[in-house]
C-alpha cells in the first residue's frame, strides 16, 4: 500500500479543524489592520535562499529540498516565505513609492529536516510582513496584530521577549566586547561555538548547548553597545509596549544571525506551553530588501509555525469546534426525488446537511450515521411525505419525533448538537 512521503503528512478531521480555525481567525484580524494576503510559488530560485536565508546557515546547508528542473534551472521548495515575498514585492515594483506595504501569507514550507515530534519536512507558516516604515510605532501596530490574533484563538499568558541587534555600522563595538569576554573563558564553549565567533559571533548567544549557556553568564549585552539612533528606538518600542500593556521582557540573548537583520528581534513565549518555549519569532530586517536587489526598503516581519500552534490548541483547548451536518434519509423512490428538493431548500437557508444518496434499507443509512458521528437524523418516507412531516431521530438519546417540513430549516438552525 502506497505511504505518504515521509515526515509529509495529509491534513483532515479534527486536526484540519483547527487549522481552518486558524486561518479565519489569521484572516480576520490582519484583514482588519489593513494587511493584504499574498501567494508565492513554492518553487523559487536557489540564489532566493542563498541570499537571504544565508549560505551558512543549516536551512540553507542541510535541509532545502532542491533540484534541478528539466530547463536546467537550479530551483528550491521554499524552506520559508519572507524570501519569496521580498522576491515578489521586488520584481513587481511594490515597493517604489515609499507607501507602507502590508502583506500577510498563509502556506506551505519545505525542510529536509530530523524527524522529531511537531517537526515535519512539510509544515505550514503563517507571516506577516511590513514594508517601507523604519519606526518603532510600525513595530508595535504588527505586535498588537499579533497579540490579537493569539488571543483571539484562546492562548493565554503572552510574553513578548525583545532585543535589538543594532545595525552592521553598531555591531563592531559589540563584537569587540563580546570576543573579549569569549578569550577569557574559551575553553568552555564548544566546538561550533568557536567556529562562530569568528564567523557570526551573535549566534554564540543562542548557541543551544547548556554548557555554552551557562559559560555565557555576565556576557556583555548588545544593548548597552548600540549606536544613538538603534537605542533610543529600542527605548521608544519598549515605551510603546508598556502603554499598550503588551506584557513583554528583554532577553539579551535572542538574536537573529545575519545582517540584513536590523534593531529589533523578538520571540512571543506563552504559558501555554511551559517554561521557555518559543511560539515563534520575527524583527526587523531592513537590510534585506536591498540586499536582494531592491530598493532602500525598511521592513518588519515573523512567522508562526502553524502545525505546533494547531497542536496547542488541541492540547488546551481540545476538539476545534465542528458543528456535524444533520442527515437525511429518504425510504422509497419518490421520497428520494422529494428529499433532494427539500435539501435544496435547506442548503439554500444555511442549514448544514448531508444528504443520503444510496438509497436502499434505514438500518444500513442509520449504521453510517451512527459512524460518521451525527447527531440529527431525519427521515422522509410515504407517510412522511402523506404527512408533510420529517421523522427526526436524536442519536444521542435516541429520542423521536416529528416535525412539520415547513418548520425544519428554523428547527435544524436552533439545535445546538
Ligand atoms: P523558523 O523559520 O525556523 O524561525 O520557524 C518559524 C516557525 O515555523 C516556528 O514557529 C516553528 O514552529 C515552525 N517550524 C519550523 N520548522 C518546522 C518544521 N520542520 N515542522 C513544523 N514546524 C516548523
Amino acid at each position: 500500500m502506497a505511504q505518504s512521503v515521509k515526515g509529509m503528512r495529509d491534513l483532515f478531521g479534527a486536526e484540519l479543524r483547527w487549522f481552518q480555525h486558524i486561518e479565519e481567525t489569521a484572516r480576520r484580524v490582519f484583514g482588519r489592520h489593513g494587511y493584504g494576503e499574498i501567494r508565492t510559488p513554492i518553487l523559487e530560485e536557489l540564489d532566493v535562499f542563498k541570499r537571504s536565508v544565508g549560505e551558512s546557515s543549516d536551512i540553507v546547508n542541510k535541509e532545502m529540498y532542491q533540484f534541478t528542473d528539466k530547463g536546467g534551472r537550479e530551483v528550491v521548495m521554499r524552506p520559508e516565505n519572507t524570501a519569496g515575498v521580498v522576491r515578489a514585492a521586488i520584481q513587481h515594483k511594490l515597493l517604489q513609492n515609499n507607501d507602507p506595504v502590508l502583506f500577510y501569507y498563509i502556506g506551505q514550507q519545505f525542510r529536509y529536516e530530523r524527524m522529531q515530534t511537531g517537526r515535519y519536512r512539510q509544515f505550514w507558516q503563517i507571516g506577516a510582513e511590513s514594508f517601507g516604515v523604519a519606526t518603532p510605532e510600525s513595530e508595535a501596530e504588527s505586535l498588537l496584530m499579533l497579540h490579537s490574533f493569539l488571543t483571539e484563538l484562546g492562548l493565554k499568558s503572552l510574553v513578548f521577549s525583545i532585543n535589538s541587534v543594532g545595525t552592521p555600522e553598531s555591531r563592531p563595538a559589540f563584537h569587540a566586547a563580546f570576543r573579549a569576554f569569549f578569550a577569557q573563558r574559551a575553553d568552555r564553549f564548544c566546538e561550533d561555538c568557536h567556529r562562530r565567533i569568528e564567523t557570526n559571533p551573535l549566534r554564540v548567544l543562542d548557541c543551544k548547548n547548556e554548557r555554552c549557556q551557562a559559560a555565557l553568564e555576565g556576557h556583555p549585552v548588545i544593548t548597552d553597545h548600540l549606536d544613538e539612533a538603534s537605542a533610543r528606538h529600542h527605548a521608544r518600542l519598549k515605551v510603546l509596549l508598556t502603554e499598550l500593556g503588551i506584557p513583554f521582557e528583554e532577553n539579551p540573548r535572542l538574536v537573529r544571525g545575519l545582517d540584513y537583520y536590523t534593531r529589533t528581534a523578538f520571540e512571543v513565549l506563552s504559558s501555554d506551553l511551559g517554561a521557555q518555549s518559543a511560539l515563534l519569532g520575527g524583527g526587523r530586517y531592513d537590510l534585506l530588501v536591498k540586499h536582494l536587489g531592491g530598493p532602500d526598503v525598511p521592513a518588519f516581519g515573523w512567522a508562526i509555525g502553524l502545525d505546533r500552534l494547531a497542536m496547542v490548541l488541541q492540547q488546551v483547548r481540545g476538539e476545534a469546534p465542528a458543528p456535524a451536518p444533520a442527515l437525511l434519509i429518504p425510504l422509497g423512490e419518490r421520497a428520494m426525488l422529494e428529499a433532494l428538493k427539500l435539501a435544496r431548500t435547506l442548503w439554500d437557508a444555511g442549514v448544514a446537511l448531508q444528504l443520503e444518496t444510496r438509497g436502499g434499507a434505514l438500518k444500513k443509512a442509520m449504521t453510517s450515521a451512527n459512524r460518521l458521528g451525527i447527531q440529527t437524523v431525519l427521515i422522509l418516507g410515504d407517510g412522511e411525505l402523506e404527512g408533510g412531516t420529517l421523522t427526526v431521530k436524536h442519536m444521542a438519546t435516541g429520542e423521536q419525533e416529528s416535525w412539520p417540513v415547513s418548520e425544519a430549516a428554523s428547527r435544524l438552525a436552533a439545535r445546538r448538537d
